[in-house]
């Protein structure tokens, strides 16, 4: 095989100045994590690309997993030859003898000014040689083969194909999340689209158990594992919900139950969320999808704070993120059948327009404070890296 290298394209090109060298610091170094499982292969970061030598490795599996890392936008599959013209001649008919076909295109980018054929002549010289010495011919509509060439001080690059990426941005470029993992469809979805924005996701999960089976915890470690592919280790507080949810149901006028537990679940994940260093809450909403979920809702719910809450899914629609789900695997973890507290405590007409001053006056029914202390401060963290379960951080 002629190929010997891959060519890694930047994400989000509009990346420019310190924010560019960060980009390409922390996208090599994600790579060269990724490429962990690849032993001897080697990657390193340009100003332009970045690339990684295959050392005679199947090229597949390296693609496929450079396809779950964010940050990169396209990958190129290339033969790295010396930029001169007799080392390009040979180049493109071995490239040639690998593609299936009759009819090609050439397409040359010369970033090194230096070199001393300007990118016109180069693609004539190279096509009357591939015309003089093969059955192959020119078409630059419908070609089968186009080999894009770029002439660069350290080498020249050739390739036929190119794979496209995630996108977004290198993991952990963009700072700390605390992500409200539910066990649905959405929250996993917006897990991942938060990493491929290259934050780094920490999840909380409230529990409310004998009401909420083990099962449950089970299926977000399973939802956890999944997308380890694209975030290699997450942290899970888990919440000991049931006591505070209990006294909600004592208290609470059934409408305005959900309500009211949607705004407790948030002053605790704003205080867990500041005890673990995250700089912003991620929920799964999205907007109209249930009663809690208005926007009329979430101005209720989101009054006890302001502290940032991301919501990528808030105008995706339910199909979009289905097939989402279905694309990275989460798909088939979060349909398994499962109680939530939502789902167990379901009111049956629950408000859609809740007030803000019925909200004070079911809150001042009962001492939520210590109890939400109480939950903040017994917590327990499970850790998921690399699709298995540690006993402890950083292992
Ligand atoms: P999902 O598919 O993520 O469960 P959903 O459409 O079922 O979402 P809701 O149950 O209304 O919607 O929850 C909305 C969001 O609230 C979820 O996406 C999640 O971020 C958060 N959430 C709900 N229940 C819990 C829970 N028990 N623990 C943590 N977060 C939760
Ligand atoms: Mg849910």
């Amino acid at each position: 095989m002629i190929y010997d290298s891959l060519m890694i394209h930047y994400g989000e090109l509009s990346t420019k100045g310190d924010n560019r060298r960060l980009f390409v610091n922390q996208l090599t170094h994600n790579v060269r994590l990724a490429l962990r499982r690849f032993p001897g292969t080697e990657a390193w970061g340009g100003r332009d690309h970045l690339y990684v030598s295959l050392k005679g490795q199947n090229p597949e599996p390296i693609i496929a997993r450079l396809q779950e890392v964010s940050g990169i936008q396209k990958i190129s599959l290339v033969a790295k030859v010396e930029p001169t013209e007799d080392a390009l001649k040979e180049a493109v008919l071995a490239l040639l003898k690998e593609e299936k076909g009759s009819t090609f295109k050439i397409d040359v980018k010369r970033a090194d000014k230096s070199f001393p054929i300007h990118s016109y002549e180069l693609t004539c010289l190279l096509a009357d040689h591939i015309l003089d010495h093969s059955s192959w011919t020119v078409d630059l509509h419908h070609f089968d083969a186009r080999i894009k060439i770029d002439i660069r001080q350290e080498g020249a690059y050739l390739s036929c194909h190119d794979y496209p990426g995630l996108g977004g941005y290198p993991l952990g470029m963009n700072g700390k999340v605390m992500m409200l993992l539910s066990g649905g469809i959405d929250s996993p979805v917006a897990t991942f689209e938060l990493i491929r924005r290259g934050i780094k996701v920490e999840t909380i999960h409230f529990a409310s158990p004998p009401y909420t089976q083990m099962a449950v915890i089970d299926k977000l470690k399973d939802l956890l594992k999944d997308l380890n592919d694209y975030q290699p280790s997450f942290k899970l507080n888990i919440i000991p919900f049931t006591k505070l949810q209990e006294a909600i149901y004592a208290h609470v006028s059934e409408p305005y139950c959900i309500t009211i537990m949607r705004r407790m679940m948030l002053r605790i994940a704003v205080e867990v969320a500041k005890k673990e260093g995250c700089q912003a809450l991620a929920t799964g909403e999205s907007v109209g999808q249930v009663a809690s979920q208005t926007l009329e809702s979430m101005q209720v719910i989101n009054e006890v704070t302001n502290f940032p809450i991301l919501r990528p899914l808030a105008t995706s629609d339910k199909v979009r993120i289905i097939d989402t789900a279905k694309r990275i695997g989460t798909y088939e973890i979060s349909i398994r059948p499962y109680e939530d507290c939502c789902t167990i405590f379901k009111p049956k007409r629950p408000k859609t327009k809740p007030q803000l001053e019925d909200c004070y006056y079911y809150e001042s029914q009962f001492d939520w404070k210590s109890l939400v202390d109480e939950c903040v401060n017994s917590y327990t963290s499970l850790y998921l890296k690399n699709g298995e379960e540690l006993l402890k951080e950083g292992q």
